[in-house]
């Protein structure tokens, strides 16, 4: 039996790099990953595709296989927004994270995906977590609605023991007893993590807090805390989102929030994001 686990630090200043795309998760750059909650149409990926390229972030995501609390609420386009995903990939030269539910979904997405998101309802779905151990691309592992932190980091380990190194944590809110916000966003977790494993930890605050409103400060102070970067639910009409659309932002509050993100970074020591001009490929 293995004593150290795989997720502790071998020495304090013990950091894993997670590369996705352009994106490297544990660096000094916060990587800011954003996109609609699901995959509605080409056109409105397009456009989200857009901004992000002129905003210089390099990762897109959405939903394909959406885990709706309701089975008759909108359960995600599959296979179509899969090729939705991918055609964005190879045109705007974006990497695409979507979420994955079962191990057969992980053969669905394999040829069209960067990096695998497992779900904060999949955080300790054993069976899904020791396949993705088998893959060779990241994974993005969220915070499972009221687990621990020795839960979350023991889900880690699942993937990690089977010998993929690739994990991203996702810090996206817990459970509280308090509705005025969808989940109680945990940023002393994001502290605490740091201190207990070498790997990347990146914030959600659109899950976290369930309102467009929040989604700014509590990007913020998630920086501020130590996050290596941001996953912010986006769409170019948020009122119109076919799901989560009281936490969508829109593409112009994301481009105005991001020198905001810049500051917070250089203020406690961190590069900057770098700017680029967008650039088009193959359209
Ligand atoms: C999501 O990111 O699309 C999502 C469903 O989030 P969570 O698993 O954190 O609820
Ligand atoms: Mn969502």
């Amino acid at each position: 039996m293995n004593s150290q686990r795989c997720y502790e630090k071998k020495h304090p200043d013990h950091k894993t790099i997670v590369k996705v795309g352009e994106c490297h998760f544990g660096s000094p750059h916060i990587e800011v990953i954003s996109g609609p909650c699901s995959v509605e149409s080409f056109e409105q990926l397009y456009e989200v595709a857009l901004t992000l390229k002129k905003l210089g972030c390099h990762c897109i995501r959405g939903g394909a296989f959406k885990p709706r609390t309701s089975p008759y609420s909108f359960q995600g386009l599959g296979e179509t927004a899969l090729q939705i995903l991918d055609t964005i990939r190879e045109q705007m030269g974006l990497a695409v994270i979507t979420e994955i539910m079962s191990q057969e979904q992980i053969q669905q997405a394999e040829a069209f995906v960067d990096c695998y998101q497992v779900g904060s309802r999949n955080m300790q779905n054993f069976e899904l977590l020791k396949s993705l151990g088998k893959q060779d691309k990241p994974v993005l592992l969220k915070r499972g609605l009221s687990a621990t932190l020795e839960e979350f980091l023991m889900a880690a380990e699942y993937i990690l023991s089977e010998g993929n190194e690739q994990v991203i944590l996702c810090e996206r809110g817990i459970r509280s007893f308090d509705p005025a916000t969808r989940n109680v966003l945990d940023l002393a977790a994001v502290a605490k993590l740091k201190e207990l494993t070498h790997l990347p930890i990146i914030v959600d605050p659109s899950h976290a807090t369930g309102q467009r409103s929040l989604v700014p400060p509590t990007a913020l102070a998630a920086v501020a805390v130590g996050a290596d970067g941001l996953m912010i639910e986006t769409h170019p009409n948020p009122d119109h989102s076919i799901s989560d659309a009281e936490q969508a932002i829109s593409l112009e509050t994301l481009e105005s929030l991001l020198p905001k993100i810049d500051a917070v970074a250089q203020a406690i020591g961190r590069e900057e994001i770098i700017k680029e001009e967008a650039v088009l490929i193959g359209v």
